[in-house]
């Protein structure tokens, strides 16, 4: 009988556990909105979500895997700090070992998102992968030589948070001025068709509240050739293409594969971006690295937990 893992990618609005099974893919699936940060109230809603796909598999359900948001230490299986939880030492494997008497690891969510699309998506077959999720922000990770790069203390990975324009970018999440996660994920896009507002004073794209302006609307206004949606977009992609040639810098990947809701833009993105970065790439050959659309979307965290769960850590050996 195949043995059957509960994968959970918890997000802050959104948490799904799934049954995978040892080929990476889902066989049940349960999902709930997050509307209450408090600790537990989401332990009640993740116990939810999982009581629904224990009841739709007849098989064991033998260990646990959760992504969180958030600086994970792994040893205890505790939520260190989630900036989107506001948590802090929050006991969250422990707790969930309590209430399902099972294994359960935790690991970072966009990690857990790597080692899934690493293992049974896009990144399978390389050694030198990177994973970039172009959504809110932007969330990854990096694999080398065929291991999950976790770093000193499990912080290796923070693509999002490298500045690309120290004095003059956009006020990150995280504080700082000018990262890579600012300028390029779907609220990048974003910012940088508000402050071209001025350029563009009766574009259609700002004719409604400001606020309701989606990163989706000015990728489709730049396809149908709108001058504000295109201006937007060819900004978006010299930030995305300069943060993309950093990367190659760093780690030299085989392949970069990109997810989130701008990547489902798909040629129209890879298109203008590809032939950027190649120019920006100065120290290794160039047009060497693949970059891709990233192939199990919005599953590849619930998948990379339960791998995670199963190999015993985000990294082999199980030092996590
Ligand atoms: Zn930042």
């Amino acid at each position: 009988m195949a043995r059957k893992t509960i994968g959970i990618d918890l997000g802050g609005s959104h948490v799904l556990a799934a049954v995978v099974d040892d080929a990476g893919a889902i066989v049940a699936r349960a999902e709930r909105d997050i509307a209450d940060h408090d600790f537990e109230s989401v332990i009640k809603i993740v116990g939810a979500a999982v009581d629904e796909v224990i009841a739709s598999t007849k098989d064991k359900v033998e260990t646990i895997g959760i992504g969180s948001p958030g600086d994970i230490d792994a040893a205890t299986g505790a939520v260190r700090y989630s900036p989107n939880f506001k948590w802090h030492d929050a006991p969250l494997g422990a707790s969930l070992t309590e209430r399902f008497g099972c294994k359960v690891v935790v690991g970072n969510d966009a990690r857990c998102a790597t080692l899934g699309e690493y293992t049974f998506g896009t990144g399978r077959g390389t050694r030198d992968f990177v994973l970039l999720t172009l959504g809110t922000g932007i969330g990854g990770g990096i694999v080398a030589a065929g291991e999950l790069v976790r770093g000193n203390l499990g912080g290796a990975g923070e693509i999002g948070h490298h500045q690309l324009r120290a004095t003059d970018g956009f006020i990150c999440g995280c504080g700082k001025t000018g990262c890579f996660e600012a300028h390029a994920s779907g609220l990048g896009l974003i910012r940088h068709a508000l402050a071209l507002v001025p350029s563009f004073p009766r574009s259609a794209l700002v004719s409604g509240k400001p606020e309701k302006l989606g990163s989706k609307a000015i990728r489709k206004a730049a396809e149908a050739g709108d001058g504000h949606g295109l201006a937007a977009w060819a900004r978006y992609i010299d930030d995305l293409a300069t943060g993309l040639a950093n990367v190659i810098a760093f780690v030299n990947p085989e392949c970069i594969a990109l997810g989130g809701g701008v990547a489902s833009a798909g040629a129209f993105l890879l298109d203008a971006v590809v032939p950027r970065v190649d120019a920006l790439t100065t120290m290794v050959p160039r047009g060497k690295t693949r970059i891709v659309a990233a192939a199990l979307g919005n599953d590849a965290g619930a998948i990379g937990a339960a791998t995670m769960a199963r190999r015993g850590g985000l990294s082999v050996p199980a030092t996590v």
